[in-house]
């Protein structure tokens, strides 16, 4: 259902403030609001003890509170869950919540689809249907916090590595961040624009956003890599490379790469030269994440050793090259896998997901 009003998931600590004075409500008020909201997520007026009723009945006429229909709710038992949503158009998007002993992670989708057509995704098979909104985006963060709030815990950490390409969908993405980075005081190394390479924007993202950012490499020879990445074909490794330096200029920050490992694809002694040649000039780590096979996906994992000796080969050249398996596997939430069971009962689905943080194990 569509709703004309805005979204209270979307609102920043701003607007909240300045529709309170356009209220003629106190100042301390404004600071009560955004306590409830900012800092104890709280997304129903009925918790908030100490604001008038009269106050609750202006919130929720102004603002749309609604959290998304999940549609489905799987949970595994490494920790993740693994929610269904619909989007307000009707489409169905993915977010994964991955609980560590320390943090909580969550894995948000930027759009319904993705035109990016990687061969290893399965959302890249899918098509794209649209970009999602700033508020759909916020609403999957407002509904995990709720989620895991009951367990006296909050969500840490974002990765954007949900459905979509984040930087094909710039502004809202930036807003999202921003408003969890400005507003709900995330840190920004623990919020994660993951992009398969859009030079243009990656040009102008230090400037818009202190979000940290993750490239997925996955090859470093411009013919494997456009074959399973067609975006290189447009921005090729070399204008990839020219436009990462000068974001790491500009940041200053050590560079993250994602590098799927697919068996006999891209995990011989040839490809991981390669990847230490594009590596040349930069600070950086590589995320090494075994592909999970997949269906309807022609690849598959590779073998323990191949995955030890290419590790082995990246971080004896002072790269470093932790093995991330994928948490939620087991509710086909994995990198790769989100779409697996709701194939045939989605208008579109998800894909890639998270392969994040799990300990390497020791191979
Ligand atoms: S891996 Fe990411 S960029 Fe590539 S098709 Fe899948 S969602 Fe899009």
């Amino acid at each position: 259902m569509l709703s004309l009003k805005k979204s209270i998931f979307e609102t920043t600590p701003e607007e909240l403030s300045a529709w309170s004075t356009a209220k003629g409500l106190a100042k301390f008020r404004a600071a009560q609001l955004n306590q409830w909201i900012f800092t104890n997520k709280v997304y129903s007026t009925e918790e908030m003890s100490n604001i008038p009723k009269e106050v609750k009945q202006d919130l929720n006429s102004d603002f749309d509170w609604q959290f998304p229909e999940i549609t489905s709710r799987l949970e595994a038992n490494d920790g993740a869950t693994k929610l269904l949503l619909k989007s307000e158009k009707g489409h169905l998007i993915e977010s994964v919540i991955l609980r560590y002993e320390n943090r909580i992670s969550l894995c948000v989708s930027s759009q319904v689809g993705c035109k990016m057509a990687c061969s290893f995704c399965q959302t890249g098979k899918l098509g794209f249907f649209r970009n999602l909104s700033a508020a759909e985006i916020m609403a999957q963060f407002a509904l995990a916090q709720s989620i895991v709030k009951p367990e006296g815990r909050f969500v840490t950490h974002v990765v954007f590595m949900g459905m979509g390409e984040p930087l094909d969908n710039y502004d809202n993405v930036i807003k999202s961040v921003n408003l969890m980075i400005d507003g709900y005081g995330l840190n920004p190394k623990n919020v994660t624009i993951s992009t398969s390479g859009i030079v243009p924007k990656l040009l102008t993202l230090a400037d818009d956003t202190k979000a940290s950012l993750a490239v997925s490499l996955h090859a470093a020879r411009e013919d494997l890599r456009t074959e399973l990445m067609p975006i290189n074909r447009k921005y090729p490794l070399s204008e990839l490379k020219e436009a990462l330096l000068h974001y790491q200029a500009k940041t200053g920050r050590r560079m993250t790469f994602e590098y799927i490992l697919i068996k006999d694809k891209n995990t011989s002694l040839k490809e991981a030269k390669e990847l230490i040649k594009f590596l040349h000039g930069f600070r950086a780590k590589v995320n090494l994440i075994p592909f999970n096979h997949h269906p309807g996906l022609e690849y598959d994992k590779p073998f323990e050793e191949t995955i030890r000796t290419f590790q082995k080969y990246i971080s004896d050249r002072s790269y470093p090259a932790p093995v991330r398996y994928s948490k939620g596997l087991e509710v086909s939430g994995a990198c790769g896998q989100l779409a697996a069971k709701n194939m045939d009962s989605l208008e579109a689905s998800p894909t890639r997901g998270a392969a994040y943080e799990r300990p390497t194990p020791s191979l």
